[in-house]
């Protein structure tokens, strides 16, 4: 993408003020900040979206990403801050080239949290449709197939750890995951008790 305006930072076509940089990644401050120290992190390859990488230099990105998190809000006398995306043009992405934003955020600072970018009318009803469509996406899709390979590999290693302990420990394990799911329906009433 040669006129994109984050390819030609990543060529030092144009100037940016940038902080972090390595093989793959760069992060820079943003041009137009909403907050002190609100800064930029992207992948040096140009793709639109998230879900168009590589899975590997997904990890790789998040990881840059991570380590920011430690640094920048310190950096500019915080300790807090939102970290997103804009992923697509509905989600309000106005350079189509994927890029985190770290925003540091300030104690009354008048900001929202990540939550007031929308609020659509959903009804609550739905709301255990909407979680059974997604999981039925889940298992009709390729993309956690990968991910389910490595997840056989965890149980195997969590076989080997339960195999360690003690086989009352293990019951209690066993009683405490049922409990935690015949609680699950009530959260949701719990919750509405809390705000109606
Ligand atoms: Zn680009």
């Amino acid at each position: 993408m040669p006129d994109c305006i984050f390819c030609k930072i990543v060529r030092g076509e144009i100037p940016a003020l940038k902080v972090y940089e390595e093989s793959l990644n760069l992060a820079f401050l943003d041009i137009n900040p909403s907050s002190l120290g609100h800064t930029i992190i992207i992948p040096k390859k140009h793709y639109q979206k998230l879900e168009e990488m590589p899975e590997e230099e997904a990890k790789e990105l998040f990881s840059v990403i991570f380590r920011l998190t430690k640094i920048i809000p310190k950096s500019v006398g915080t300790t807090d801050c939102n970290i997103g995306i804009n992923n697509g043009k509905f989600a309000g992405q106005e350079v189509p080239h994927l890029h985190f934003h770290i925003v540091p955020r300030f104690e009354r600072d008048n900001g929202l949290p990540i939550q007031g970018l929308v609020r659509m009318e959903v009804k609550k009803e739905d709301l255990p449709k909407i979680a059974e469509k997604i999981k039925k996406e889940i298992e009709d899709s390729e993309v956690f197939k990968e991910s389910e390979k490595s997840e056989e590999q965890k149980k195997e290693k969590s076989e080997e750890i339960k195999e360690e302990s003690t086989k009352s420990s293990e019951r209690e394990w066993q009683e405490f995951n049922l409990e935690e799911q015949d609680k699950a329906p009530n959260y949701s009433e719990v919750r509405r008790e809390e705000f109606y």
